[in-house]
């Protein structure tokens, strides 16, 4: 007999969407555990690992109890990696329940997913993605880490269709990364690279999670 569709969770919480273009925007987020990269600068490294093993329909049931308290109209699946699970039959009970669905990825590895919004995020230090990707990013996020080069930035905007915007995500809000973000949009701009933006992490200057 086959079995319940399951998925690997680290914690299920409302906040605020902090990054990229849906910034500031109620959610309720589902971390995944486990992740196929190691970046110096990930802050969820405690989701490399671990997490619990629930039926697709339980945590659906969390997601549910958690938004009678918090009725935000978004769900936001974020990791560790969540395209390393297979999303797909969560994905489609989240939109049954009504809520937008957003799914941020590091983009090695690609599913068709019925998700509202994709947030892509290529890591270092190949930035490498699956090409998938390309038509279905709604955003590209760049960390602003120590190793992002200006011929990455190029690179991915050559890549990505130019209604895409990249974003150049500082680094933990830290003021080298900060003033690193500066100087690589100044370099595009001056170069004729469009779309390219500047975003912080909002939830931390707000003290959320
Ligand atoms: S891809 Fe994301 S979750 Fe994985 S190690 Fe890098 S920053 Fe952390």
């Amino acid at each position: 007999m086959p079995q319940p569709p399951t998925l690997k969770i680290v914690e299920i919480f409302a906040s605020v969407q902090g990054e990229g273009l849906r910034q500031g925007e109620p959610a309720i987020f589902i971390r995944l555990a486990g992740c196929d990269l190691r970046c110096s600068f990930c802050d969820t490294k405690y989701a490399w690992t671990g997490g619990k093993t629930a039926s697709t329909s339980r945590v659906l049931g969390k997601v549910r109890a958690l938004r009678k308290r918090y009725p935000a109209d978004w769900a936001c699946l974020t990791g560790g990696e969540p395209f390393l699970q297979d999303i797909e039959p969560f994905v489609d009970g989240l939109k049954k329940e009504g809520l937008k669905v957003q799914v941020e990825t590091n983009g090695r590895t690609f599913r068709r997913l019925t998700a509202d919004w994709l947030t892509v995020s290529p890591k270092p230090c190949r930035y490498e993605y699956h090409p998938g990707f390309r038509r279905r990013a709604a955003e590209v996020k760049l960390v602003v880490s120590k190793t992002l080069t200006f011929e990455t930035v190029r690179r991915l905007r050559e890549e990505f269709p130019g209604s895409v915007p990249i974003l150049l995500q500082a680094e933990s809000n830290e003021a080298w990364s900060l003033a690193k973000g500066r100087r690589l949009l100044g370099r595009a701009l001056r170069q004729g690279l469009t779309n390219i933006r500047l975003s912080v992490q909002l939830h931390k200057i707000f003290g959320l999670r």
